[in-house]
C-alpha cells in the first residue's frame, strides 16, 4: 500500500503548486484531478453527452492546454454536478491514489470521498478577493482579455457550486490540516504542506 496525501480547496487557493511540491519533496506521483473534470467540460463544450464522455476518458485527453481557459473551467465545474460523471471517475482516482510509490492527489474532494483514508489531508484556501487576483494575473500573464471584476465573479459563481452541490461539495475533511495562504508567499505555504505532512508521517 502506498502513502495518499490528499490536497483539497478552492480555484487558485494555491493548492496546484503546493501539490507538485509536495510530489517533488516526497518523489511521489501528482494527480491535479481538476484536469478529470476540466477534460469532460472541454467535451461537453464541444458537443459531446457528459457522462458518455466521462465513461470514456482517454489519458490523452488530459494533455491540452486549452483545458486551462475560464470557460473550461465554468464547464468543469457544471458537469461536476452530475453524479454518474463523478462515479465515472472514482477508480481511476482511487487507484492513483493507492500506486506503491505514493501519491499527491489534488481536487475538491480527495480526503472525503476519493480517499477519506489518506494518510496526511490538507485543506488549501485564500479568499475570494486573493483568488481572484492571483487568478487574473495569470490569465492576464497568457494575454487573455479579462477583468478583474470578471474573475471575481467567476471565482464566486464556481465557489457557490461547488460548495453547494449534494454530490461531494467542496469542504474540508475534519482531520484535514488547513491552510489559508490570503497572506502567504507561495514559498511558505509549500513549507508550512511538507511540514504539516512531515509532523503527521512522524506521530
Ligand atoms: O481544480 P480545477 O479548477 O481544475 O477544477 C475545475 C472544476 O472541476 C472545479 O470547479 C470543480 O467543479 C471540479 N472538480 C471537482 N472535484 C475535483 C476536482 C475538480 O468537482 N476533485
Amino acid at each position: 500500500m502506498g502513502f495518499a496525501i490528499a490536497i483539497d480547496g478552492p480555484a487558485a487557493a494555491g493548492k496546484g503548486t503546493i501539490s507538485k511540491a509536495v510530489a517533488a519533496h516526497f518523489g511521489f506521483a501528482h494527480l491535479d484531478t481538476g484536469l478529470l473534470y476540466r477534460a469532460v467540460g472541454a467535451k461537453v463544450l464541444a458537443g459531446a453527452d457528459a457522462i458518455e464522455a466521462a465513461q470514456n476518458l482517454a489519458a490523452d485527453d488530459l494533455n491540452d492546454d486549452s483545458l486551462r481557459t475560464g470557460d473550461v473551467a465554468q464547464a468543469a465545474s457544471r458537469v461536476a454536478v452530475i453524479a454518474e460523471v463523478r462515479a465515472a471517475l472514482v477508480d481511476f482516482q482511487r487507484a492513483f491514489a493507492r500506486r506503491s510509490g505514493g501519491a499527491v492527489l489534488d481536487g475538491r474532494d480527495i480526503g472525503t470521498v476519493i480517499c477519506p483514508d489518506a494518510e496526511a489531508k490538507l485543506f488549501v484556501t485564500a479568499s475570494a478577493e486573493v483568488r481572484a487576483e492571483r487568478r487574473f494575473l495569470e490569465l492576464q500573464a497568457r494575454g487573455a482579455d479579462v477583468t478583474r471584476e470578471a474573475v471575481l465573479a467567476d471565482v464566486k459563481e464556481r465557489d457557490a457550486r461547488d460548495m453547494e452541490r449534494a454530490e461531494a461539495p467542496l469542504k474540508p475533511a475534519q482531520d484535514a490540516v488547513l491552510i489559508d495562504t490570503s497572506n502567504m508567499a507561495i514559498d511558505d505555504a509549500v513549507q508550512a504542506a511538507i511540514a504539516a505532512i512531515t509532523a503527521g508521517r512522524e506521530s
